[in-house]
């Protein structure tokens, strides 16, 4: 065993065992009942705190929230939802907010308070912002490199086939540093599934990334979409390495039909992302996880151009996911946390994630019994650590 360099005393761990958990080089080298590890020149004492591992915000959008610039009121679209409306009063919104880098450190900095510590955002690339957005979210990634992991995606908000250029500004963004590639309603948004996908795998393959589609496709389309991105995965060998966000299509189904897709998804190692949306229909969570399906969440937009919620906490967001799937049992709030700690790291293929002995000693204290009150609850007053250093307190950032 390591020599232990920080000392975690009585720490309440997800099974109601109080333990003390040893620290070295930023990972967890000892876990032990409490009282039963000693020696290590520094102790913090957890106090009988639930203690968990990081939350992984699994979806969001640092270059498009105005979380902490003024307050934009949010603008209906004039003949129901429709993206390219919403798109056009983003760009409208963007021209006069704070500058990027300053809205995007606020919203890491309410991430990262919440006990996020392990992200994945979409960065907007297209004919008219070409790479500018990615250059300053890579920017801020370096800056906040020691308190967050973050993963880029090169997100086409504007389409592929509709922005001329985009298809070589993905693989532009890939090169220069995003870890994914992304794609926008292949059906609805390009018209043309094949055309699209063909440009999203096709940058995959070339570069040697994964896939995480935006795909808000209702009903049959939105379901056929996610059957072909599956065949995509599998052909390429990209299981594990490919998410499909939103995937609204997988809440119209009914149930057998939806077993059958979910078991295809599965198989082909895809994983979903939802935040548990307003008030339309979202994937059935329960009903997906037990075909073996990996469900995963994020906060996605936080006061911008789409809506005006969003809190940057991840265990209000599996109080949502829990809220609006019904759950009630232990058992099925114990899912709800997962879709927030274990499945998002799963998703962005997470190394060291958990606590366990030689996980990452990224974790959370929560006032709470257990898991299950933890996620009803929703308890504030947390300590954040990122490698065994105290990074946030009381929601705010300990510099
Ligand atoms: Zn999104």
């Amino acid at each position: 065993m390591a020599e232990i360099e920080t000392l975690f005393t009585r720490a309440k761990l997800a099974d109601g065992s109080l333990n003390d958990i040893g620290v070295a080089g930023g990972r967890i080298v000892a876990i032990a009942p409490a009282g039963a590890l000693a020696g290590a020149a520094l102790q913090v004492d957890i106090a009988g705190a639930l203690l968990v591992p990081a939350f992984v915000e699994g979806h969001i959008h640092l270059d498009t929230s105005f979380y902490g610039d003024k307050w934009i009121p949010h603008k209906p679209c004039t003949n129901g939802f429709d993206v390219h409306e919403r798109v056009a009063f983003q760009a409208q919104n963007m021209a006069s907010a704070a500058p990027m880098d300053e809205r995007a450190r606020k919203q890491l900095e309410l991430c990262v308070s919440n006990g996020s510590l392990q992200m994945r955002s979409h960065v907007m690339v297209d004919d008219s912002v070409g790479l500018k957005s990615l250059e300053t979210i890579l920017g801020i990634r370096e800056e906040y490199c020691d308190i967050i992991d973050i993963q880029l995606v090169a997100f086409p908000q504007s389409g592929i086939l509709k922005s001329p250029g985009t298809p070589e500004l993905l693989d532009e963004a890939v090169a220069l540093g995003a870890d994914l590639v992304g794609g926008l309603d292949p059906a609805s948004f390009d018209r043309d599934i094949d055309g699209h996908l063909d440009v999203v795998f096709g940058v995959a393959e070339k570069r040697g990334v994964g896939v995480d589609i935006h795909l808000h496709d209702f009903g049959s389309l939105g379901a056929f979409t996610v059957e072909e991105i599956c065949a995509r995965t599998v052909a390429l060998g990209l299981q594990g390495k490919v998410a499909i966000s939103h995937a609204y299509g997988l809440g119209d189904l009914d149930a057998d039909a939806a077993r059958r897709i979910g078991a295809k998804i599965a198989a082909a190692g895809v994983s979903i992302m939802t935040n548990a949306p307003g008030d339309h229909v979202f994937p059935p969570v329960a009903l997906l996880r037990a075909e073996g399906v990996n469900v995963f969440a994020g906060n996605d937009n936080i006061r911008d151009s789409w809506w005006p919620y969003g809190d940057g906490d991840m265990l209000a967001r599996a109080m949502m996911i829990g809220y609006r799937s019904g759950f009630y049992t232990d058992e099925e709030l114990t899912a709800a946390f997962d879709v927030v700690t274990s499945a998002g790291a799963k998703a962005l293929g997470l190394e060291g994630y958990g606590i366990a002995i030689g996980a990452r000693a990224d974790f959370v204290t929560l006032a709470a019994e257990h898991v299950p009150e933890a996620v009803v609850a929703v308890p504030k007053g947390r300590r954040v650590f990122k490698a065994g250093r105290l990074v946030a307190e009381n929601g705010a950032l300990v510099r």
